[in-house]
């Protein structure tokens, strides 16, 4: 440590000295109980460092080779040689950074040519690209339904889906999770002059299970003045005949007004997008704010994503692949005892469920000890106060890699007691 980092980490701020209370101290019950689970000796699930990333599948996490099984990276573009190349080209051909807004001096040729692939990629005629797929939900969502409209949306949403709401200042309605029933109810109460905006999610993080849209489309289009947005972050790129998500798959594609992604998942990348067919979609580019207090993108990334997005078009035998890998991973893991967050594979994530924090925790560390990553999660971010530990699955994870992760839940679950 450099001496000046040495004395800024001694250093308290004016307030901690002076107080005993101030802002921080609503983060006491936090920090205590952090401060007492590490005190147990495990590793902090939320200060991972990956040291070295050998492929989409592969990295050395202090001084271990281990299998990633919790990167959403579906589709392994990551290492695509061409999308590196891509992204190497653009990087000494337009530098580093825009150092600008999309509406000022941010929008190079790349950022243009990102748009034409999501286009091309969706069939769509409008296409918006934000600099993080949080601030896609979060300026889509916020620009559109503003104070006096109603944001109905699935109790199990994703964060940048509330936050749009709160931003926009819209009042939000929430449906039990997947519930068309609730969804048909909470909207036959609402004004039926008032505009509204229905955000759904095709697949939901937390257990990987999809949503029943032509259902929840019938019931939608009973009540008047809806518009409606589907966020397939975990969607793309695997579901349906040309990856455009659930809501290709389930056939409503004539029916949705909205499509928010993200390129941090399939795409393998960062950034986020909307995608639409409204005729007055591109007046969104001057009012939305997350779109235009913000720089865009660089292009060595607007590079990457429109690479990736086109291979994506043609990614057949991958998405083959991964449903093949998901479904011996379901299966594996059933045959073991595990709880599953889904009783049948419906998507790339398989979320298991354990009784409590220190059950999670101890599966979770074991896991990594043998040279397994997945993700853990926990309340608030996961629903009914369950603590999970998520895996999702890549493309370019082999059949023996397959194998060899069913053998290390197996071997972590005796360890634990977490498997009877
Ligand atoms: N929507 C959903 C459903 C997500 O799961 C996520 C990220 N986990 C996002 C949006 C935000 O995407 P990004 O990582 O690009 O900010």
């Amino acid at each position: 440590m450099t001496e000046a980092a040495a004395t800024a980490n001694d250093a308290r701020t004016p307030a901690a000295t002076a107080n005993a209370r101030d802002l921080f101290s609503k983060f006491d019950p936090l920090i205590a109980e952090r401060e007492a689970l590490l005190a147990t000796g495990v590793r902090d699930p939320f200060a991972i460092v990956m040291d070295e990333v050998k492929s989409p599948t592969q990295a050395v996490i202090k001084g271990k080779d281990t299998i990633l099984l919790g990167t959403y990276n579906y589709m392994g573009m990551t290492f695509d040689p061409d999308v590196v190349a891509a992204g190497k080209k653009a990087l000494d051909e337009f530098g580093a950074g825009t150092t600008g807004s999309r509406v000022l001096n941010g929008t190079y040729q790349g950022h243009r040519e990102v748009e034409d692939a999501l286009r091309d990629f969706y069939g769509m005629a409008g296409a918006m690209v934000f600099s993080t797929g949080y601030q896609a939900n979060l300026g889509t969502i916020s620009t559109l339904a503003g104070k006096g409209d109603y944001v109905i949306l699935d109790a199990d949403s994703h964060a940048s889906i509330y936050d749009g709401c709160f931003l926009g200042d819209a009042d939000i309605v929430r449906f039990r999770h997947n519930s068309v029933e609730d969804l048909d109810k909470r909207l036959g109460r609402l004004p039926a002059d008032a505009l509204k905006l229905v955000v759904l999610e095709g697949v939901y993080s937390m257990l990987g299970d999809i949503a029943p849209l032509p259902a929840m489309v019938a019931a939608i289009r009973k009540h008047p003045n809806c518009m409606i947005l589907v966020d397939e972050a975990h969607g793309m790129g695997f579901f349906g005949p040309n990856g455009r998500g659930v809501y290709e798959e389930q056939g409503v594609e004539a029916d949705v007004d909205f499509i928010v992604g993200t390129f941090s998942k399939s795409v393998g990348t960062v950034g986020g997008f909307c995608v639409s067919n409204h005729p007055k979609f591109e007046v969104l580019r001057l009012v939305c704010r997350p779109y235009v207090f913000t720089a865009s993108l660089p292009p060595s990334v607007v590079a990457t994503a429109a690479t990736s997005i086109r291979k994506l078009m043609h990614a057949g035998e991958k998405r083959a692949h991964l449903w093949k890998n998901s479904k011996r991973l379901h299966q594996g893991l059933t045959d073991l005892g595990f709880t599953l967050g889904t009783q049948t594979p419906q998507s790339a994530i398989i979320a298991v469920i354990l009784n409590d924090q220190a059950q999670a925790v101890a599966m979770w560390q074991a896991l990594l000890e043998l040279g397994l990553y997945v993700n853990m999660a926990r309340p608030p971010a996961t629903p009914a106060g369950t603590f999970l530990l998520r895996c999702s699955l890549c493309a370019d994870h082999s059949d023996e890699q397959v194998e060899q992760i069913i053998a290390m839940f197996a071997a972590a679950g005796k360890a634990t007691g977490a498997t009877p």
